[in-house]
């Protein structure tokens, strides 16, 4: 039996309609280099959304590579429940170095779900410490995205994926969305009063005595389709929160790591949340592994006597694993030594200027980018903003017909996404810009 048939046999795909991928030819991934994915037959593709959005400095990195290859000669894996190990303690002292100030106390999971799992229990529980026990809600925003656990799915904004779950989820409290090329109250960006704000301060006011923690990602919602809030909306709800006495998680498990052009996307409107949640990035993209970072405000509420049983009850097998530890130790390396911030800084405008091709698509109703993280939103019609069926695929053809041209990227909905690794050069982001863009004209003509 081919690889092929015995994907099609064994393997369940995330995210996938299994009747539709059965039917259809797959790629079969056996190896990277650099940016590049290269497949069973020895084609050679540009990874153009990181491999999910996790990749930093391309495959089989030489440096992450042996970091990886020296921690195997020393341990593979041991438990930080009753024991600690060398790497997770020298990653945990390294994030608290990067990450905004007042950040200080590190727990480690080992995905982005997780992440948030743990924020969440965390603010539930420190109220309950700190005797507010009806600060029992948390506040979301509409598109967010935060996880497939269940705790993640409560607080998830994307009713394709989250409504089927609803009688299994907690209640939470939904904030309007701040998309403003389908803005919910009808205004035009940029000249409009900010009803988006002003409708989510009243509804955190409103609430205030029952809201333990606001979750959001911050600047870019990516999975709600690479949603790039105004300027001012994190900051404003930083600080609106601080005022009512609701914490703020932050989701940097996408925008992290450089991503959108800085470390983390909550610098750009120096917001200090009270929990930073980390992921995909965080390891390079080579080894599941995830923190959530608080402050000493948060941590020390769960301390006390062993029988006021005021501990934090909640960790995973795999806890600040060794390997994955080593290797975030050498990504974050390559951060400063190759000057990574400081290169993307430059490739920054140019990826602009290269996807100006889009916006005169009669199709292309917006074009989105903050950083390395884009969106493009294809529509019916420039004027009405009408979507294309879902069931045409048309993201998804436009998408896999990529790869005729050397490009793997995968869409969310009727947004196209481009979403490189930090290490793509100049002239990849305008190879990249220019293949989806054939692509788009192949499906969708002139
Ligand atoms: C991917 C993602 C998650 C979930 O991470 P997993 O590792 O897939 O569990 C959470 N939040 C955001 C913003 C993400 O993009």
């Amino acid at each position: 039996m081919s690889l092929q048939d015995k994907d099609k046999k064994y393997v369940w795909h995330p995210f996938t309609q299994m009747k539709d991928w059965i039917q259809e030819e797959q790629l079969i991934i056996e190896k990277g280099e650099g940016n590049y994915l290269i497949d069973t037959e020895g084609n050679k593709y540009f990874d153009g959304v990181s491999s999910l959005w996790v990749n930093v400095h391309g495959h089989c990195n030489k440096r992450l590579n042996s970091a990886l290859i020296e921690q195997t000669k020393k341990i593979a894996h041991s438990t930080l429940l009753g024991l600690s190990n060398t790497k997770a303690i020298k990653l945990a002292e390294k994030l608290v170095e990067i990450v905004p100030r007042g950040l200080t106390k590190v727990f480690y999971s080992d995905n982005g779900s997780t992440a948030i799992e743990v924020a969440i229990k965390m603010a539930f529980q420190y109220f309950q410490h700190r005797n507010k026990k009806e600060k029992t809600k948390f506040a979301y925003l509409t598109h967010s995205y935060h996880g497939d656990t269940i705790g993640a799915v409560s607080v998830g904004g994307i009713e394709l994926f989250h409504s089927i779950f609803k009688p299994l989820l907690f209640d939470a409290i939904k904030l309007p969305s701040f998309y403003c090329y389908r803005c919910e109250f009808h205004l035009e960006k940029n000249v409009c009063d900010r009803e988006c704000i002003k409708k989510s301060k009243e509804i955190l006011e409103k609430n205030k005595d029952f809201i333990a923690a606001l979750v959001m990602e911050p600047i870019v919602q990516g999975a709600g389709g690479m949603i790039v809030h105004p300027e001012g909306v994190l900051k404003e709800l930083a600080e609106c929160c601080k005022k009512l006495g609701i914490l703020l998680i932050l989701d940097e498990v996408a925008t992290g790591f450089g991503r959108t052009g800085k470390m983390f996307a909550c610098e750009y409107e120096k917001v200090k949340p009270d929990f930073l949640c980390l992921a995909k990035g965080i390891t390079g993209g080579y080894l599941p592994l995830a923190a959530t970072i608080t402050t000493d405000e948060i941590f020390s509420a769960f301390l006390g006597d062993y029988d006021e049983f005021k501990t934090f009850f909640h960790g995973h097998t795999y806890t600040g694993n060794p390997l994955a530890c080593a290797v975030a130790l050498e990504n974050l390396k390559l951060f400063e030594e190759e000057k990574i911030l400081e290169k993307m800084e430059e490739k920054i405008p140019l990826f602009n200027r290269c996807l100006k091709i889009f916006e005169d698509h009669k199709n292309v109703g917006e074009v989105r980018q903050k950083g390395f993280m884009v969106g493009i939103e294809i529509v019916k019609d420039k004027n009405t903003k009408e979507i294309f069926p879902l069931k045409e695929k048309i993201c998804i053809k436009i998408s896999q017909n990529a790869r005729k041209y050397g490009l793997i990227t995968r869409p969310l909905g009727n947004v196209l996404v481009l979403m490189p690794p930090l290490s793509s050069s100049k002239d990849e982001l305008s190879f990249i810009t220019e293949a989806l863009y054939k692509s788009l004209i192949d499906i969708l003509g002139e």
